[in-house]
């Protein structure tokens, strides 16, 4: 059986190192000729719209998944005609507008940070007198990885933030978060959900840098209710991540992404199936996998640059996975999973990669991001 993927990333790579031992193989569409998932798969070289190389996917694979949520919604349909396609293109719609999203959010009842569409410099002056300073501004479409959004703490940022308007954006209330945590969880094509345990992460610069998993949060349950009514909602198959800031121990819903998600890579080792493995199950219809944690697991991403890779292979517990990228700053080149059956060896062995992977990285972005909001900010509005 084939498996086709849209995007040749590092997620598309992991997909296909989970699924070549089910006896999967695949093919890959990417644009850029170096893809790091080319070295596992059929590589078809070219851009997402190019309908011969639809074709040629959608007559060879038995079904098509995504790895990137920006291709074009128009492909992701025009392979659904074809072939079965997941998750639905109707997922990756919802979610390649952050203004979208926050309404489909809003309608299943799920709370966010309180927001507004901004267009024009009045609806940025007025999203100010609405939400306070400091407030997030996020272009509504293509941002990941803190890209396109920059924190406005003072009135003259907004002046220039105003006049610089651009692409239509969102403004989000800025949210004085205790911690980040996510969900990954997965639904089989016959409606079947399973939920890993939360991770707990954190991020540097709008990038994730570490992500612990957190077997019985107590945020756990809200987070999965929440992502089931994500899940049912959207006819979902495959696996799907939601984004949370735990704000007092209530959650407020960031983003979700329609697809493997990076807070979830520590499943490779650290869970008795993987999210990779399990969203190959789930868009095939097979049975899916067990999400148990397998002892106690933690992950470091591998940001800008690679680490020197033997004083981490002399580390036991750590599992080193290089992506095959070129770096480059800002990039996620690679990550290190830390597992273990205790926590001191767990906490100890993950202070030594941290600082290990810190000295390599050159994790270089805009200087206006994440820089902690001078002025205390106002209430935090719940949705
Ligand atoms: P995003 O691109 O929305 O995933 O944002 C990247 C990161 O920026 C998040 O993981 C947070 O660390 C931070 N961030 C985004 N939105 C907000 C917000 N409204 N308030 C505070 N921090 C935020």
């Amino acid at each position: 059986m084939k498996v086709g993927i849209l995007g040749g990333g590092q997620l598309a790579r992991m997909l296909a190192l989970a699924g070549h031992p089910l006896g999967l193989r695949f093919a890959v569409i990417d644009p850029a000729p170096d893809g790091c998932a080319f070295a596992v798969a059929e590589p078809l070289c070219g851009a997402w719209n190019d309908r011969e190389l639809l074709d040629r996917l959608a007559r060879g694979a038995d079904v098509v998944t995504c790895e990137f949520e920006n291709v074009p919604v128009e492909s992701l349909r025009y392979l659904a005609e074809r072939v079965p396609t997941y998750p639905p293109p109707e997922a990756q719609a919802a979610k390649r507008d952050r203004l979208r999203e926050k309404q489909l959010f809003d309608e299943l009842g799920i709370p966010t940070a309180a927001y507004a569409a901004v267009s024009s410099p009045e609806e940025l002056r007025e999203a100010v007198a609405r939400l306070g300073l400091p407030l997030v501004l996020k272009t509504r479409s293509h941002g990941y990885d803190g890209k396109g959004q920059r924190v406005l703490r003072r009135q003259e940022e907004v002046s220039s933030a105003a006049r610089e308007l651009g692409a239509p954006m969102i403004a989000e209330q800025f949210i004085p978060f205790l911690r980040e945590v996510s969900i990954v969880a997965v639904r089989g094509r016959n409606g079947q959900t399973a939920y890993y345990p939360l991770a707990e992460n954190v991020h540097t610069h709008g990038i994730l840098f570490t992500s612990r998993c957190r077997p019985a949060d107590p945020l756990e349950a809200p987070a999965r209710d929440y992502a089931r009514r994500l899940l049912d909602r959207l006819d979902y198959a495959g696996v799907l991540a939601i984004e949370f800031f735990d704000v007092g121990g209530r959650l407020l819903a960031n983003e979700f992404a329609p697809r493997v998600h990076n807070t979830g890579h520590w499943t490779i080792e650290g869970a008795e199936t993987s999210q990779f493995e399990n969203h190959l199950r789930a868009i095939l219809g097979w049975p899916l996998g067990a999400t148990c944690p397998v002892g106690l697991a933690a992950m470091v991403n591998c940001i800008g640059g690679l680490p020197e890779r033997e004083p981490l292979l002399e580390l036991n517990g750590a599992h080193l996975h290089f992506y095959g990228k070129q770096p480059r700053p800002g990039r996620k080149v690679g990550h290190v999973t830390v597992r273990s059956n205790s926590e001191p060896e767990l906490e100890s062995v993950f202070g030594r990669v941290v600082a290990l992977v810190r000295r390599q990285a050159h994790d270089v972005r805009p200087a206006e991001l994440q820089r902690p909001p001078e002025a205390a900010p106002r209430q935090v509005q719940l949705r």
